[in-house]
């Protein structure tokens, strides 16, 4: 690595891996839109054979990702779950699996019905490590750790759960899509691999699809790398350029979405028609000092349960979320525009009703993303969705 290493975040997102490009001096890296190379002789070349294997963009945004999380190694996807897919297929046949109960929806599925053939996987409550200590077997080879949770913004102790999953020879896995690099490095606090959905807040403007896995370890690079060529789930040169794009703002983001997300919390707390807020910035004892050991920031995803009667809890979200005009009612996160969901029919639907409920996400739970617009026409725009409606 350069001594671009040294620098801050946001100086690294905007340099490293970002050099002029060599053949023209263009400031920008281009988008290389080749499917192969041409070699000089047969057997010479400059490192680049055919697409699949190699593009110069793809690499920028790599070498860009590896810095930012403090890995020697990142590879981009086509999409999270193409990111996530490499992972389960770095496993030997008939593994098990160990991963915490607040699971993003398709990465449950993508274990259920995708892999579940060749490996089990528990879901345990990771707030409590002595749960994974417990469901440790022979095969176990990797524990996939989510943390803030989704939707209820829980946060894991990564430090604490790697020493007790690396005790058992596991490998750590951290989804880092929700925090973004700018806010968490899970390599620095001793997990293996982080895995990200770079459509959320690594794009950030909600126009492209893209997923990256960052390591350190040599060997388990070599393995990702071969994956990435043999299965060939790769990340498109637009893509790769439109990521790239939006990472150089990574920082500046974060900070407004957070601050955002800070006003907007505070309000609905105070709020008569919402009886919960799920929110980091809230934290109190034991998991602030989580939060502050491990986050620098509570970033941008807050839950709220509406308060009034469970069984009319439905109908009632339903009213609500018709309201919004500025926050779109959407899937998704992350991007520089607001969104709102509704966690229980959209992106947990697929959860069983009792399940779902035993862990809090009732009807009446409403998800935000809260964007990067102008703090006083969110708080408008919650108030008025909000208001007295019966
Ligand atoms: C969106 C998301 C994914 C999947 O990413 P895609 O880019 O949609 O394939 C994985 N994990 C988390 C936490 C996500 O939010």
């Amino acid at each position: 690595m350069d001594e671009t290493t040294q620098h801050g975040f946001t100086t690294r997102a905007i340099h490293v891996g970002q050099a002029p490009d060599p053949a023209t001096g263009a400031t920008i890296v281009p988008i290389y839109a080749t499917s192969t190379y041409t070699q000089e002789s047969l057997g010479h070349h400059k490192g680049f054979e055919y697409g699949r294997g190699d593009n110069p963009t793809r690499l920028a945004l790599e070498t860009a990702l590896a810095s930012l999380e403090y890995g020697r190694h990142a590879f981009a996807f086509a999409s999270g779950l193409a990111a996530c897919d490499v992972v389960v297929r770095l496993l030997p046949p008939q593994s098990h699996i160990i991963a915490g109960h607040d699971l993003y929806g398709g990465v449950y599925r993508l274990f259920q019905q995708v892999h579940q053939e060749s490996h089990k996987v528990t879901y345990v409550d990771l707030s409590d490590s002595t749960q994974l200590a417990n469901a440790i077997r022979p095969e176990t080879k990797i524990l996939w750790v989510e943390t803030p949770t989704n939707p209820l913004l829980q946060v894991y102790d990564i430090e604490k759960l790697a020493e007790v999953a690396h005790a058992h020879g596991l490998l750590v896995v951290v989804d880092n899509t929700f925090a973004s690099p700018y806010l968490q490095n899970p390599l620095r606090n001793g997990a293996d691999m982080v895995v990200h959905s770079t459509t959320k807040y690594i794009g950030g403007h909600s126009d492209v699809l893209g997923g990256a896995i960052v390591v350190n370890d040599d060997q388990l690079a070599d393995r990702i790398k071969f994956l990435q060529n043999a299965a060939g789930a790769i990340i498109g040169p637009f893509e790769a350029w439109l990521t790239l794009r939006g990472l150089k703002t990574l920082a500046l983001r974060m900070e407004r979405h957070t601050a955002n997300a800070m006003k907007v919390a505070e309000f609905l707390h105070q709020h008569p028609r919402v009886r919960q807020v799920y929110y980091p910035g809230f934290f109190e004892g034991a998991a602030r000092t989580i939060l502050d050991r491990q986050m620098k920031g509570c970033g941008g995803m807050i839950s709220f349960e509406l308060a009034g009667s469970a069984d009319h809890a439905l109908e009632t979200a339903k009213k609500v979320l018709a309201k919004f005009r500025l926050f779109s009612l959407a899937e998704s996160l992350g991007g520089v525009e607001s969104l709102v969901g509704h966690p229980a029919t959209m992106t947990h639907a697929a959860i069983p009703r009792s399940t779902r409920e035993e862990r809090g996400i009732r009807d009446g739970l409403i998800r935000l993303s809260v964007g990067i617009e102008d703090v006083a026409d969110l708080l408008a725009d919650i108030a008025q969705a909000l208001g007295g409606d019966h």
